[in-house]
């Protein structure tokens, strides 16, 4: 067991209740209280009203979208069983979404999803052991495009303006450098004061969930974490949030369990209609493999009546992680073409010269709307 912060639910958000009353389930309580089956059926019921709360309640000021990293990931997993792809590996770009809104009280809210340190994401047990192990130099197998508090500069926010956190789950997140330590943390560098916040402003939101799980590890979960490194988080800096909420205007976030227990996606609204984003999949494709391309997936999807592939890393919860994944396709709206459901995966699949064969049929690349605001700049606001 892991002696992680204790933590209180935060109340500062308004629940989106729909989802949560059709999973039988309070905030912050127990998953899985009826049979996923059960559960599927009630989801889908449960769509409508929670598309009209999310419609009703606005549109974000922005949401702007930053590639970080492109980076090999088994196939096995990627595409589970679904493919019918001889490389081993196929490649992933990880992204950040920039989201702003105004409060009621008219104050900018600026929220980074996905704001991955790479950097320390490496030492994951699983990658640093994936590198450990793979005799091609890491500079052919990973691009870098940029840094989170690069693209930052560039948008002209200023990290003290940053306002919130958010990842879909913990899996390879070490957030030390993003909301700071209590105490010194050698392994970064910082022998006797503790590790100083990118974002000394902003608060991580959690599912109480993920925090649960993070602090009582299981063998199936442990490749894919880094908890020693969440012992030391400043408890102010951090926030449980129990089920779906709506953080502001058309920014919302869902509780989709499955992936791992306490995976969340968000959701939001925005001129070109709902889009939801999660690491639930990993290609537009996978919320829709009957319009797939990628040999395999159609099949699959005929064969075994199946409406999703799962990004399948851990199969902690899968009947879950596919009702989740059922949720996104059906609250989001479909792309242009009809084809595909608006899920953006933040590790999205990407065509890559030693994958063969695993070129995506439809690239999201990122969601776009509206303009970003500098915060300090135009609003003023001293915090
Ligand atoms: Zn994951």
């Amino acid at each position: 067991m892991y002696d992680l912060p204790e933590l209180d639910l935060t109340e500062r958000f308004r629940a989106l209740t729909p989802f949560m009353e059709a999973r039988g389930v309070v905030a912050g309580g127990p998953l899985g209280r009826i049979p996923p089956g059960a559960e599927l059926a009630a989801l889908r019921e449960a769509v409508p009203d929670v598309r009209a709360e999310l419609i009703a309640s606005g549109t974000p000021l922005a949401v702007t979208t930053c590639d970080l990293i492109t980076l090999p990931y088994p196939t096995e997993f990627g595409l589970w069983r679904a493919g019918n792809v001889r490389s081993p590996y196929l490649w992933i770009t990880n992204r950040m979404l920039v989201v702003q809104w105004d409060d009621p009280d008219g104050e900018l809210r600026t929220l980074l999803w996905e704001p991955s340190d790479h950097e320390l994401g490496d030492r994951t047990p699983f990658f640093a052991r994936l590198k450990a192990e793979t005799p091609i130099p890491q500079s052919l197998l990973t691009s870098v495009h940029g840094t989170v508090l690069g693209h930052l500069r560039a948008l002209g926010i200023d990290p003290e303006d940053v306002d919130y956190l958010a990842f879909d789950h913990l899996h390879t997140q070490d957030v030390r450098r993003l909301v700071g330590t209590t105490r010194p943390a050698p392994d970064l560098g910082y022998t006797d004061r503790p590790v100083p916040a990118w974002f000394p402003n902003a608060t991580l939101l959690t599912q109480a969930q993920e925090w649960e799980a993070l602090r009582h590890l299981h063998p199936l979960q442990a490749p894919w974490y880094q908890p020693e490194t969440y012992l030391d988080l400043p408890p102010d800096r951090l926030a449980l949030v129990g089920g779906d909420v709506l953080l502001g205007p058309g920014v919302g976030l869902l509780a989709t369990p499955g992936h791992t227990a306490g995976n969340m996606s968000l959701v939001l609204h925005t001129d070109g209609g709902l889009w939801t984003s999660s690491e639930n999949g990993i290609a537009a494709e996978c919320w829709a493999p009957e319009s797939s391309r990628i040999s395999g997936l159609r099949r699959f999807r005929a064969d075994w009546g199946q409406e999703v592939v799962l990004n399948a890393n851990t199969i902690e919860f899968a009947a879950w992680q596919y009702d989740s994944m059922i949720v996104e396709s059906l609250v989001a709206d479909r792309t242009p073409d009809g084809l595909f459901p608006q899920c953006f995966p933040s590790s999205e699949l990407t065509g890559h010269r030693l994958s063969p064969g695993t070129k995506p049929t439809y690239v999201h690349g990122g969601i776009e709307h509206g303009r970003v605001r500098p915060g300090t700049v135009l609003t003023g606001v001293q915090r």
